[in-house]
């Protein structure tokens, strides 16, 4: 039996006929860019997620650095943000010229908040906090340290669509959340796309107009701002699956509870769930100090696998200038010599998990 790592033909072949439907339906309506689709999504995301707006955009990238621009951090501005992130939250805050400093994680894979003060200078503006792999950070302690140093909270929700802290959703406990539905994502589009939600009312009218060339009316311009429209087609795709969010999480869920409780292996650490949230398992990353055996040893059996991230960003070449080293952040730099994302998708069969379990129980 092969296995990839993800399927995402399973989850269009799931909706098929609604999302040819959809699409039809988009390209006999002539309308292509910022029109009902967008203006609907943007509503049932908003909803959703719990929060009052809701800003379509190009990508989840996007989303990040215009969220620190319309806040107004950039040169001279620090961020806090995790080390063990994707490289998108990092150039989320360095595109506008602010500078990333970088915090240990817990061990569930987010923030250690307990080293975050440490790191809060009077240059400090912000915390992005990443819900990495759809499981969810420490909010209670991250909002606390917001109120008590006045920072901006900025959330990466590129991995946790619907997960909840509290059983509130992720996004809405401070400025911005900021959404990508790049086709992997749990709430994938079919091709890039993006959002931002948030309860502040300026907040969500300064992205609007920074999106579309800085105009609120057309070709009358305010600021300097952007090309990054959510389209129509991609908008329409996504209420298609918004629709079927829960469906599409709870399946999630219950592999990775499978997972969690069927594999076995002395040489291979199961991810922690934090008490009182709900992990949308955007990925089951496991760890081992033994992975590039194990690699192999999958490879050989047929199991995909990927590494979610080998390089961290402070060593990465593009962040070189910020002048960090081998051994700068040990924790981080050990999770990426030995994370293990194992095939997870929707879609996926009992068999092809039954199989996925057995080769992993039986690596020695
Ligand atoms: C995917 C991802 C992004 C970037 O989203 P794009 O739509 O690819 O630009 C940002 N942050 C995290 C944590 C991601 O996983």
């Amino acid at each position: 039996m092969k296995i990839m790592p993800n399927r995402m033909d399973r989850g269009y072949y799931k909706y098929q006929k609604e999302f040819e439907e959809k699409t039809l339906e988009v390209l006999r309506s002539g309308w292509y860019v910022l029109g009902n689709e967008v203006k609907s999504f943007e509503e049932e995301f908003a909803e959703y997620n719990g929060a009052k707006f809701c800003v379509g955009l190009a990508s989840g990238l996007d989303a990040l650095w215009i969220a620190f621009k319309v806040l107004g951090i950039g040169h001279g501005d620090e961020v806090i943000v995790q080390g063990n992130t994707y490289i998108a939250s990092v150039m989320g805050i360095t595109i506008n010229g602010a500078t990333p400093v970088f915090v240990e994680p817990d061990d569930y894979y987010s923030i250690d908040t307990s080293k975050i003060e440490e790191k809060i200078t009077d240059k400090t503006k912000a915390i992005l906090v990443v819900h990495l792999y759809g499981q969810v950070s420490n909010m209670d302690e991250v909002v606390k340290l917001c109120g008590k140093y006045n920072l901006r909270l900025i959330e990466d929700c590129a991995q946790s669509h619907g997960a909840k802290f509290n059983g509130k959703m992720v996004g809405t406990f401070g400025d911005i959340g900021c959404f990508s539905f790049y086709p992997s994502k749990n709430l994938g589009a079919f091709g890039d796309a993006g959002a931002i939600v948030t309860n502040d009312e300026k907040i969500s009218y300064d992205i609007r107009v920074f999106r579309n060339y800085g105009s609120e009316k057309r070709y009358y311009n305010k600021v300097i701002g952007a090309n990054s429209r959510l389209d129509e087609i991609q908008a329409g795709l996504l209420r298609v699956r918004l629709k079927h969010m829960k469906e599409i999480t709870d399946e999630r869920v219950s592999i990775a509870k499978r997972y969690s409780q069927e594999l076995k292996n002395k040489l291979i650490k199961l991810p922690k769930i934090r008490e009182n949230t709900d992990s949308v398992w955007h990925q089951y990353v496991i760890r081992t100090s033994e992975r590039e055996r194990l690699i192999e040893y999958l490879n050989k059996h047929e199991i995909g696998t990927i590494i979610h991230y080998p390089i961290p960003p402070h060593l990465a070449e593009a962040y070189e200038y910020l002048g960090f080293t081998n051994g700068y952040l040990p924790i981080t730099e050990l999770l990426a010599k030995e994370v293990l994302s194992i095939p997870m998708y929707n879609g996926m069969t009992n068999e092809e998990q039954e199989y996925v379990i057995k080769t992993i129980n039986n690596f020695n």
